[in-house]
């Protein structure tokens, strides 16, 4: 009976090991089964390795320490960025008559004579937006101190209030910047367009404050009449109506020289409209050729040795000279008075 129970205990394990021995192994698989283990020892080893790496190491700490910096100057920036927010916003309730709601959206303080969903409405969907936009296209430092933007709901509140707070007649204008109170004042009723104007000079002033007043008019305008990409990231200019001016002059043979235009100082007063289409012109000319947040960036690091930003502009069109760039720049005139030839 034992002998029995011993000999049925066997049995199944012989015929196992026999049709082990019967199987056919293909040799990849063999492979894999006799140095995939080692595969896997050997990953692991070299990850551990990679860890005790001296200079990997000392860079993780480097970004580490870095990033910590940077959050804490980022951190103090912006406490100190609200706090002087929060203390315009007292001085502006003093400025401006009792009826007007206030909203801070640091680095932005919105004001005006309507409700402050209005306000909060604006912030959204216009402000931010422009203002993320050229960021991202040109400015790479942004407001350290508040920027006002003072909205009126019809032309005689917005010349009212124009008057009362910066002494300025601007029946001529549906918006103004007041650069040393870094203030936009904003007659609604004509819609936001002027809006980027403006908004374009205040952001300018944090990041490239001595642009001359030939560029700042420039970029300024450009982004008078723009849309926004297909994913919204950016605003493509478009022609507009100073577009028009531009080709008349020079069909008129009334275009000024270029160069003689960014060297002077006389931009307002006689011929303003036409140096602004100038002006406008040539930044549409860059930003068509894809040069233009080249030239911006190019001109900022290089204002100190060429402060009319000239040089720079020959540079970045690969103009030998004056004469040679004033020539492009009417080459590209002239195709927008006939786009279909261009
Ligand atoms: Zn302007």
């Amino acid at each position: 009976m034992l002998l029995k129970s011993i000999v049925d205990c066997r049995c199944p394990l012989e015929s196992a090991f026999r049709e082990f021995r019967s199987v056919s192994i293909s040799p990849a698989r063999l492979a894999v089964l006799a140095l995939g283990p080692f595969g896997i020892l050997a990953s692991t080893y070299a990850i551990c390795l990679s860890r005790h790496d001296p200079q990997a190491a000392a860079f993780a700490d480097q970004v580490t320490a870095a990033e910590t910096r940077g959050a804490k100057v980022q951190s103090v920036r912006q406490t100190l960025l609200l706090d002087a927010c929060h203390e315009r916003s007292r001085k502006l309730q003093g400025q401006l008559p009792a009826d007007f709601e206030i909203v801070c959206r640091a680095p932005f303080i919105l004001a005006g004579d309507v409700p402050a969903e209005r306000l909060a409405k604006l912030h959204e969907e216009a402000v931010l937006p422009l203002s993320r936009a050229l960021w991202r296209a040109f400015f790479d430092r942004k407001p350290d101190e508040p920027i006002v933007l003072v909205a009126l709901s019809d032309e005689a509140r917005y010349i009212q209030v124009a008057h009362d707070l910066d002494g300025y007649d601007v029946a001529a204008y549906a918006a103004y910047y007041n650069r040393k109170e870094r203030r936009i004042v904003l007659n609604l009723s004509h819609g936001t367009g002027t809006l980027a104007h403006e908004l374009s000079h205040a952001l300018v002033q944090s990041d490239f404050p001595e642009m001359p007043e030939w560029f700042d008019e420039g970029l300024a305008s450009l982004h008078e009449d723009t849309v926004y990409s297909a994913d919204g990231l950016l605003l493509i200019p478009q022609p507009n109506w100073r577009s028009r001016i531009l080709v008349d002059a020079l069909q008129a043979d009334e275009l000024p020289d270029l160069a003689t235009l960014i060297r002077t100082q006389s931009f307002r007063g006689e011929g303003e409209g036409l140096h602004y289409a100038c002006v406008r012109g040539l930044c549409l000319f860059l930003h068509q050729k894809g040069l233009l947040t080249h030239f911006y960036r190019k001109f900022r690091t290089e204002c100190a040795s060429d402060p009319t930003g000239l040089a720079t502009l020959r540079e970045v069109v690969g103009a030998t000279d004056d004469a040679a760039l004033d020539q492009e720049f009417r080459r590209w005139v002239f195709q927008q008075a006939s786009p279909a030839s261009s």
